[in-house]
């Protein structure tokens, strides 16, 4: 399967390192890890930025770290026992060093502050996903002898002002946050009780950070949102200057009436804003919604060269009774009109997505639709996961979580099989064409090799040639293809 980089298996407890800003450091050391999807990843740039203003340094070894923050997902059961087992082993460091800082950060923190700081002891500082500026308060608290906490959610927190600093990345492609929360209330999900309601980040700030990235070189972005289909700027109030998309720049006007607001950036105006910062710099975003993505939003994606002709389209289930309890808001037939839709407007498109099994009374048919669903589609690529009943939610309120384990392990199975059936398939119709790439670096396997991605994010391996270095695009003429990968050779 296509590796891919929005929730990246291999980055899961990696830890950020960054160089010192060229400031007077107050030689402390902060080691961070983070855990779940990209926009967790792109949260923990944001909390080294916040400490590095104030004097911190990074380390990837957190036996010489002066603070350890985990920053956490709680999106399967999985995940938050990987975190336990990971704080426990820093407790051992704690006893060696009892002046260190250990905290929790991000999805886990509202939920397991009681167990964790009180119970368990096993953390100083519990910090929730809106609460980043006031870490540097936070960590005097626990300076100063005390637990501290602070998991209050916010209506407005976009950490807009603050430039997440990516120093340790590979200076080619970065992920841009461009909106928090989420108001969707999916039964079987925790995301809109961990990270609270959908809020958008102001454009003018998400045009900036682009600009000032692909100044610094960088080559592809990727905006992140719960559902960026739902991007919305409107402005603060009437009386107020608002930005608004003016073709492809940003304009400011007066906003005179509730109609002026009504007026402002949704979320083709933003891709189009974005795409216009540079024909060179790639625009890729995740995730969309099937309910809310546009027919306008199709039409940005065909007409920019730059923007990626790939969507990521989660359909969690391909039966109608199923998709109405997990609250989806849209059935099989909606979800089939818009992939007929992707297909009939970017043809070329790709489409990846996001598969459940064995979610609260699916039965072998309902199971059978998500696998004709895939049939349809012919995905390129799938996320797929074994429902994992998650305390808070709807479903965990309403539902009996009643398919046993063994049967939803098959039901995945079998998924994962025709999954890659299908992404093979994808794979093989490529074979004889040529893609532009973006090359990102050597290929893993070896310094013989470049790898990069296609528009349509596909991995392609390629000679090096000496002509381009990462950074550059290049024309490979694909001869031939794994079951994960394109191979080829440069054309120009
Ligand atoms: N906002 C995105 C959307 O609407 O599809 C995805 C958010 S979630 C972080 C990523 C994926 O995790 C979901 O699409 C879903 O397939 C999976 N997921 C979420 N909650 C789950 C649960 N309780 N059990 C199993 N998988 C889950
Ligand atoms: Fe969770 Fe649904 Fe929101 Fe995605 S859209 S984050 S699955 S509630």
């Amino acid at each position: 399967m296509i590796p891919e980089k929005v929730h990246d298996e291999a980055r899961q407890g990696e830890a950020l390192v960054l160089e010192p800003l060229n400031k007077i450091t107050n030689s402390r050391k902060l080691y961070i890890e983070s855990y779940g999807c990209a926009m967790n990843f792109s949260d923990s740039e944001i909390v080294a930025s916040i400490l590095l203003e104030k004097g911190f340094e990074t380390t990837s070894d957190y036996t010489v770290a002066d603070v350890i923050f985990i920053n956490t997902c709680s999106i399967r059961e999985n995940a938050e026992q990987r975190v336990r087992n990971r704080l426990k082993e820093f407790a051992v460091a704690k006893v060696r060093n009892p002046g260190l800082v250990v905290g929790v950060l991000g999805c886990m923190a509202e939920r397991l502050k009681a167990k964790f700081l009180e119970e368990e002891k096993l953390v100083d500082v519990v910090v929730g996903p809106d609460a980043y500026r006031d870490l540097p308060n936070l960590i005097e608290q626990v300076d100063g002898g005390q637990r501290a906490v602070n998991v209050l959610l916010s209506r407005e927190e976009t950490y807009a002002d603050i430039s997440p600093v990516r120093l340790n990345s590979n200076g080619i492609n970065a992920f841009v946050s461009i909106m928090r929360g989420c108001d969707n209330m999916c039964s079987f999900c925790v995301v809109p009780f961990t990270r609270g309601r959908e809020r958008s980040r102001d454009p003018q700030s998400i045009v900036a950070e682009c600009t000032d990235l692909f100044n610094r070189g960088y080559r592809e972005v990727t905006l992140l949102g719960q559902n960026v289909d739902s991007y919305k700027w409107k402005g603060e109030e009437v009386g107020s200057q608002i930005p608004i998309a003016i073709g492809t720049e940003v304009g400011m006007f007066d906003a005179k009436s509730k109609e002026d607001l009504g007026e402002a950036v949704n979320f083709a105006n933003l891709l189009e804003m974005v795409a216009s910062v540079s024909p060179e710099l790639r625009v890729r975003f995740s995730t969309s919604h099937p309910k809310d993505i546009t027919d306008e939003v199709l039409h940005t994606i065909k007409k920019h060269d730059n923007i990626c002709k790939y969507i990521h389209l989660p359909v969690q289930s391909g039966n109608s009774r199923v998709l109405e309890l997990m609250n989806r808001t849209y059935d099989r037939a909606w979800y089939m009109n818009r992939i007929d839709a992707i297909r009939r407007i970017i043809p070329e498109c790709a489409i990846s997505t996001d598969v459940i099994t064995g979610f609260c009374t699916e039965t072998e048919e309902e199971h059978q639709e998500t696998l004709s669903m895939m049939d349809y589609v012919h995905y390129d690529f799938a996320y797929m996961f074994m429902y994992s009943e998650r305390p808070g939610t709807l479903a965990a309120k309403r539902y009996t979580d009643d398919i046993p384990d063994e049967v939803k392990r098959r039901r995945l199975k079998e998924i994962v099989a025709r999954q890659q059936q299908h992404s093979h398939l994808r794979l093989q119709q490529l074979v004889g064409t040529t893609q532009k790439v973006l090359i990102e670096g050597f290929s893993k396997k070896s310094n013989n090799d470049y790898c990069g991605r296609s528009d349509q994010n596909a991995m392609v391996v390629f000679p090096v040639t000496e002509n381009y270095k990462p950074g550059e695009y290049v024309n490979v003429l694909i001869d031939r293809c794994t079951t994960a990968t394109l191979l080829g050779q440069v054309i120009g």
